[in-house]
């Protein structure tokens, strides 16, 4: 769209790869070298900016803590003052809490009452707390074996000013919306969000409303498609249900790819169609055709149309979940400027089902992981793994990642799991 597209070489030329079993692993990285960041960049308040990607560095314009101040309920006292045996008697002179700091300065023989929080006033060094101290009246008795310092939070110790508070590419959670209005700061700097247009295609789809007739059925794959960027953030344009027609086709490409940054389509990519779109993409851009060793989801569709990124993700509605989750939805992080994009994390746990599996893809079974009465958490498989059974992926809180060399997996054998949530 509205950014320049960097050069990168052809991807016809895209050398080492088999197109009829490219690895998984080597897909998500050819993709990756072709994928330029936007660039745009736009002024947002801290509260529109949960979910966004920051665009510039936030640089503290402050110490945090702003003064050194009190860890715990207490008494600010100098350390000179205090007795390695025995006790010690001082006068309270007055009061540091939370926004009403002691105006002097702590003079020998003195303590200031303190709350958590209360700026350590001048003269003092150190605070006892007052589960160690006896007060009575205007006086506290302070004991032994207190060290120098203690109990105090130093200005400037969680953030100096000038420091790099949060860094560029980060997507701004909670966390991070509070940390910047802590600083004072009301406004970020973030990314424009992708514009991503999808379709499916198909002749046998209706849409909610309409009557299935004879081998047709809903289409079902725009709604998960819908679901999945909107998770992602992106601004999106929902073209609708596109014919099987190289007319139509074309027009739905051409309009998709005028107005968004990435089109991602479902249908169409299989053995018998797929000469078809790719004869009528072959005009229009660069793409490339893949037959992916994996499963469900073999086929896939990558390239550029005009200026915008073409995933054209299989017809199945499970071969779309995860072509999607394992292609398009890191490629989408790093178009908008997400940096660094880190894998989705993966961990090893017991199975308690007998898992079929041949030798030579990489399997993304449906898994459902839980929590056993002994403590432990063991995955078992969703049922039925046919790539048109969209429950599973409603079921599933997993994926059970088999690699390509894995064969059939015994009960109780560890097999990796991929969480759902975090990503969907
Ligand atoms: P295709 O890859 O276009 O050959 O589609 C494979 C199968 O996926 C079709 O036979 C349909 O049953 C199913 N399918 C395709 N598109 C959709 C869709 N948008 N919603 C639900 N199912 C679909
Ligand atoms: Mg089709």
């Amino acid at each position: 769209m509205s950014e320049p597209v960097t050069p990168r070489p052809a991807l016809s030329c895209a050398d080492d790869y088999d197109p009829d079993s490219m690895p998984v692993e080597k897909a998500r990285e050819v993709i990756a070298r072709y994928l330029s960041p936007v660039t745009t960049m736009e002024r947002v308040n801290v509260r529109a900016a949960l979910g966004r990607v920051l665009a510039r560095d936030v640089i503290s314009p402050l110490d945090v803590p702003a003064h050194d101040n009190s860890a715990m309920d207490g008494y600010a006292v100098r350390h000179a003052d205090l007795v390695t045996d025995g006790e010690v008697t001082l006068n309270i002179a007055g009061s540091s809490f939370a926004g009403a700091p002691f105006p002097g300065v702590v003079g020998a023989g003195e303590a200031i009452r303190i709350m958590t929080g209360g700026v350590v006033p001048a003269g003092a060094d150190t605070i006892v707390m007052q589960e160690h101290a006896t007060a009575s009246g205007d006086r506290v008795v302070i004991g032994k074996g207190h060290r120098r310092g203690q109990n105090l939070r130093k200005a400037g110790e969680d953030l100096a000013a000038g420091q790099v508070a949060l860094a560029r590419g980060r997507a701004l959670r909670p966390a991070d919306i509070g940390l910047v209005s802590s600083l004072g700061i009301g406004e970020v700097p973030v990314y424009r969000r992708l514009r991503v247009a999808f379709f499916s295609t198909g002749d046998e789809l209706v849409s909610i409303g309409s009557r299935p007739g004879p081998g047709q059925l809903f289409d079902s794959n725009r709604y998960t498609i819908y679901g999945m960027l909107k998770r992602l953030d992106c601004e999106l344009i929902d073209m609708g249900v596109v014919r099987d027609d190289p007319a139509a086709l074309e027009r739905a490409f051409r309009e998709a790819a005028a107005a968004a940054d990435v089109v991602v389509t479902s249908g169409g990519v299989s053995v018998g169609e797929a000469d078809f779109v790719r004869d009528l993409l072959r005009r229009m851009g660069e793409v490339v055709f893949w037959k992916i060793a994996m499963k469900p989801g073999r086929p896939l569709a990558y390239g550029r149309i005009g200026g915008a990124h073409f995933f054209g993700l299989p017809g199945n509605p499970v071969s779309v979940m995860v072509t999607f989750y394992q292609f398009v939805r890191e490629a989408l992080l790093r178009l908008a400027g997400r940096e660094p994009v880190s894998p989705v994390p993966t961990f090893r746990v017991p199975c308690v089902s007998n898992l079929t599996k041949v030798p030579g893809r990489t399997e993304f079974q449906r898994g459902i992981l839980e929590r056993h009465a002994d403590g432990a958490w063991r995955v078992r498989v969703t049922g039925e793994q046919g790539s048109g059974i969209l429950r599973s992926m409603s079921e599933a809180n997993c994926f059970i990642v088999l690699p390509a060399d894995q064969g059939d997996v015994a009960p109780g054998a560890l097999v990796e799991v991929q969480l759902l949530e975090g990503i969907v």
